[in-house]
């Protein structure tokens, strides 16, 4: 093998660019050129390609975000965006690609990969819904940023008597809400795997005013049917008396845009080199991901399009705990 590109696809997450910093000097020193492909498979699409030596991708290693950028390009779900980013690889003559993303960018790699063209994943996205990886790049970063704000939330709260509903980031999964309110000690957590009762809520945050609390904490996952928004209506329009003061903080793109902390970076090193070592050993259409502490390859018609199942029993522990 002579060249390989890699890019990163869908939301960025903390790690990203140690990954990418891993890809190039691994793939530099199998005697290979490495190509940086901008803005995901957009970029793939529309020939963003640029020739990465060990010196582009110095002083990342500790940045958030992704020097590559990253986008969500539709197109690439079809045929003809898949075939065009095939012949942008021909005409360079790249022999294998490293997709750096999430669950959708997983299926973008396994669908080019099924088309013929040697793909390795490497497991990137805050949701942790990722099958084949026990946590992916930038889970623990962004859980950290969320346990940041909900413990100065709680210093607040205690002061003014007020109760809150901090919402964290997952659209479409519950893993950091779950995790961040075990963590945060939170009084309530509110998840889209579960359906929720926006009464129970109110009533738990009234339980916990009159076991005499000085705050108490709801965290609510973005997806939820009852987000942190409608939660606050509900409160407001059924004129509920918590006890507290209930207000709303919406942590949004916050929890993306931190450095990666030393997990994140590790990991991300670590599947960086996997995936190389692997397209070296003539291994592709598979993941990279963490099981069981080792760095470990799942074939992408297993991993893609299949969700990891979030472990609710841990939301029942959590609800005993929060006495
Ligand atoms: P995150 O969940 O962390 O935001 P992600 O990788 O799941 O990351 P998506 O927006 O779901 O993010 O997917 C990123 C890109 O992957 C899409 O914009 C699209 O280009 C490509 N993609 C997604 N699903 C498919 C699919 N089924 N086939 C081909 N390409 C896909």
């Amino acid at each position: 093998m002579k060249r390989i590109a890699v890019l990163t696809s869908g939301g960025d997450a903390p790690g990203m660019n140690a990954a990418i910093r891993a890809v190039v000097r691994g793939g530099l020193e199998q005697g290979w050129e490495v190509f940086g492909v901008r803005q995901g498979y957009a970029g793939l699409m529309g020939g963003d390609f640029v020739s990465l030596s060990a010196r582009d991708v110095g002083g990342i290693i500790q940045q958030g975000g992704t020097v590559l950028g990253s986008a969500r390009a539709p197109e690439f779900k079809t045929e003809e965006g898949r075939k065009q980013a095939l012949a942008n690889l021909e005409a360079r003559g790249v022999e294998a690609l490293v997709v750096i993303g999430g669950g959708g960018s997983q299926s973008g790699a396994y669908a080019l990969s099924r088309m013929g063209f040697p793909v390795v994943g490497v497991a990137s996205t805050i949701d942790n819904d990722l099958y084949g990886s026990e946590t992916t790049i930038g889970v623990d970063t962004a859980l950290n940023i969320a346990l940041e704000a909900i413990d100065r939330l709680k210093v607040t709260a205690s002061s003014h008597h007020r109760a809150f509903l901090v919402e964290v980031m997952g659209r479409d999964c519950g893993y950091l809400a779950l995790m961040a309110g075990i963590a945060g000690g939170a009084e309530v957590i509110v998840l889209l795997e579960v359906e929720s009762d926006p009464e129970e809520v109110i009533e738990t945050l009234k339980a916990a005013y009159r076991r005499g609390k000085a705050h108490a904490i709801a965290v609510v996952a973005e997806g939820a049917t009852n987000n942190a928004n409608e939660l606050m209506l509900y409160a407001q329009e059924n004129q509920k008396r918590i006890g507290f003061d209930l207000r709303v903080t919406i942590l949004g793109h916050v929890q993306r845009g931190g450095m990666p902390g030393a997990f994140d970076r590790l990991l991300a090193t670590r599947l960086g080199v996997g995936a190389v070592e692997r397209l070296a050993g003539g291994e592709h259409g598979v993941l990279m991901g963490l099981i069981r502490g080792e760095i470990l390859a799942t074939p992408l018609d297993e991993a893609a399009g299949r969700k990891k199942p979030l472990d609710l029993g841990l939301l029942e522990m959590a609800r005993v705990l929060a006495k």
